[in-house]
């Protein structure tokens, strides 16, 4: 085993690779851009190398820097992770030429799998199923248009260098073609420089199952069993899950056979993931699935293949990369379970799952899943790199019970500081279809709309979040509570206004403190009671859930501008555009009112009588308690408005201070 490893990569791929590496004993050497020199990859290697600027292409895509690094520190392995050079067969050569390994399969078997024409032909030789359609040399528009013609409509055309879902069109009949075979070149020629296409039928009712292989350089080659990845968005994987829902014996035995043979016709050596597309409109049939494309690297979704399966993927890629045999037979590879991963990004969903940036000023992940992470609370979200926050991955016995275990620890991931995606995953937990494993890859975009709506904000979640605003609940309580409470000091401001936003809506609340642990909180339409039991830093416990609330502040020069609410599962983003202006403004500052309904048990004070702060100067009694009013500075009695003895409702004016002279 190799006593060194550097991990070409950032983000959680690194650090999930340095987690096996520590556990084997295997020291590790993270490699960073400027962006990421405060990064959790780095705080976790043993080692770390800076490589260039924050643009991947100055830094993570600087292959020579990287090599160099590892020939400086002495690593004698490279692990690519994903993306970046991971599927570059020239840096592969480059890392041999150096004396190093490359942990994963040879520079040959990238490039096989690497264009999809060649390598569906090769594919197609070695007896693994593809999907009918044109993928040889001609390129001539009408000799193109007279293949398509002959497999029949709907059509896929596709860049044969294409990747990410770029450079394919989708043809409905032959009048389409011209111009639909025209984007794709262009697409091709602008993102590949390869303008060439093939094209294929196009499946209806598809799903994505791909199947995890691994090979040695021992010429043996085995499956992992299946992924399936059909919740896409934009050929963009969101959740994934194995095994697949509806699999069969008879169905899963063709696929591990069709990517066992995948692998040894190319002589495949470590992880890699053979993807195909399967026909689900009549259920799985074994006859009804198509090769796609090899991925010659670890795949995103690796984790729930490790959970159903008990095995650490990486760790198998190290030990066959250090020229051990596969430690296993097909045969003894058995599922246990059921898992699911989802990919939690920083993305403003009702922008069209935009990118979004951000500082995570508060970030909990849920005790009960695995969370696969490359940030910490604190850590920024920069616009340099994929936004991913974490993968979040559950096990259970079922897929109902994994489906239900992932709700529960979406629904316990907190985070401030970023919008995420993590009401839409929660959404698609729910989604009816998915739920009954019934998956296609047509499934988001149908049900969009559904899977995108927000909710109402509750009540409750405005009132914690004016309450976090004002900061009323935001100190633990201490010896004497009353007096940490700015409401009970300046009785005439007991209470505040605050305006909150929420992308367009804007709530104007009314928040009325009744005693040091008593709110009211209104809007227009609404009002809720929120009785604090106690508080600490991010949380109240309040009379009638047994729930804390939590919430989290974020501050700007010291003012709340922006307050999240962690309600039943769901987040609430609140901004505090202009902060908070206590009832009544500067001027009735002056004005003494009743915080809440009571009795005038005793006026204080006469009119014209001085006064200093802190002085009381009337009682009222309420909810069988006493309260003292003071005043909240030194100055003279104006108006006394009630007498001993009155009833006064909640906001009524009691005693003034005459107004400051400048
Ligand atoms: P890329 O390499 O750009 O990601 P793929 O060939 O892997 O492209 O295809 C991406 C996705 O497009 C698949 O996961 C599937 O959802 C869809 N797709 C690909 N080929 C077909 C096809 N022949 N019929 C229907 N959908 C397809």
């Amino acid at each position: 085993m190799f006593s060194k490893i550097l991990i070409a990569n950032r983000g959680e791929i690194a650090v999930r690779i340095m987690r096996t590496a520590r556990r084997m004993g295997v020291a590790t050497v993270a490699i960073y851009s400027d962006a990421d020199a405060g990064s959790l990859h780095v705080a976790e290697s043993d080692e770390a190398v800076r490589v260039g600027p924050a643009p991947v292409a100055d830094s993570y895509l600087q292959a020579k820097a990287i090599i160099d690094a590892a020939k400086t520190t002495g690593a004698e392995a490279i692990h690519p992770g994903y993306g970046f050079l991971s599927e570059n067969p020239d840096f592969v050569e480059q890392v041999e030429k150096a004396g190093l390994v490359f942990i994963g399969p040879s520079a040959d078997a990238i490039r096989a799998m690497g264009l999809k024409d060649a390598a569906k032909a090769l594919m197609e030789r070695a007896g693994v199923p593809v999907v009918p359609g044109y993928h040889d040399e001609r390129q001539e528009p009408e000799f193109l248009k007279q293949q398509a013609d002959d497999i029949g409509y709907p059509v896929l055309i596709k860049a044969r260098a294409g990747g990410g879902g770029k450079g394919m069109r989708k043809v409905d009949g032959p009048d389409q073609f011209a111009d639909a075979l025209a984007g794709a070149q262009r697409e091709g020629k602008a993102s590949f420089a390869d303008d060439r296409v093939l094209i294929e039928k196009y499946v209806t009712s598809p799903r994505h199952i791909e199947m995890q292989v691994f090979g040695d350089d021992h010429g043996d080659a085995v499956h992992l069993f299946e992924r399936d990845c059909s919740l896409q968005r934009r050929h963009q994987k969101v959740i994934e899950e194995a095994p697949a829902p509806g699999m069969t014996e008879e169905m899963r035995s063709a696929m591990g056979d069709a990517a066992v043979k995948a692998a040894k016709a190319i002589g495949y050596s470590g992880a890699g993931t053979v993807e195909f597309i399967v026909d689900g409109s009549d259920g799985l049939q074994p006859d009804r699935f198509w090769f796609m494309e090899m991925n010659t690297r670890l795949q995103v979704e690796h984790p729930v293949t490790e959970a159903i399966t008990g095995l650490d993927l990486v760790e198998l890629q190290l030990r066959i990369a250090a020229g051990e045999p596969l430690p296993f037979e097909q045969a003894d590879l058995a599922i246990d379970g059921h898992a699911f991963e989802a990919r939690l990004y920083a993305e403003d969903v009702a922008r069209g799952f935009l990118p979004a940036i951000g500082t995570l000023d508060h970030l909990r992940f849920s005790d009960s899943a695995r969370n696969d992470t490359g940030v910490r609370e604190a850590d920024e979200i920069t616009p340099h790199y994929d936004p991913m926050i974490a993968k979040v991955i559950v096990h259970g016995r079922s897929r109902d019970e994994a489906l239900a275990r992932m709700r529960a620890a979406l629904a316990d991931t907190k985070i401030a500081g970023t919008v995420t995606n993590k009401a839409f995953l929660s959404a698609l937990c729910r989604h009816v279809g998915f739920s009954a494993g019934d998956v296609d890859t047509g499934l988001i975009e149908r049900d969009l709309a559904q899977l995108v709506q927000e909710d109402e904000t509750p009540m409750l979640a405005q009132a914690v979040a004016a309450i976090a605003a004002l900061e009323l609940a935001g100190e633990p309580s201490q010896a004497d509570p009353w007096s940490s409470l700015p409401g009970w000091r300046i009785w005439g401001a007991a209470q505040h206004f605050v305006k909150l936003v929420q992308d367009t809506t804007v709530f104007d609340l009314r928040v009325s403190l009744r005693n040091s642990r008593d709110f009211k909180v209104s809007s227009q339409a609404d009002a809720v009671n929120v009785s604090l039991v106690d508080r600490a830093p991010g949380r109240m416990i309040v009379d009638g859930h047994a729930q804390p609330l939590c919430f989290a502040v974020s501050k700007v020069s010291g003012r709340v501008a922006q307050v999240t609410v962690f309600l039943n599962g769901d987040t609430f983003v609140f901004d505090v555009p202009d902060g908070v202006t206590e009832a009544g403004d500067a001027a009735s500052g002056d004005d003494i009112r009743a915080p809440m309904p009571g009795l005038v048990k005793q006026v204080r004070v006469k009119a014209g009588q001085q006064v200093s702060k802190g002085e009381a100067l009337a009682v009222l009694e309420a909810m069988k308690m006493e309260h003292t009013l003071t005043a909240a500075r030194d100055g003279t009695v104006g108006e006394i408005y009630v007498s001993d003895g009155d009833q006064v409702s909640d906001g009524d004016l009691l005693v003034s201070l005459v107004a400051e002279k400048e």
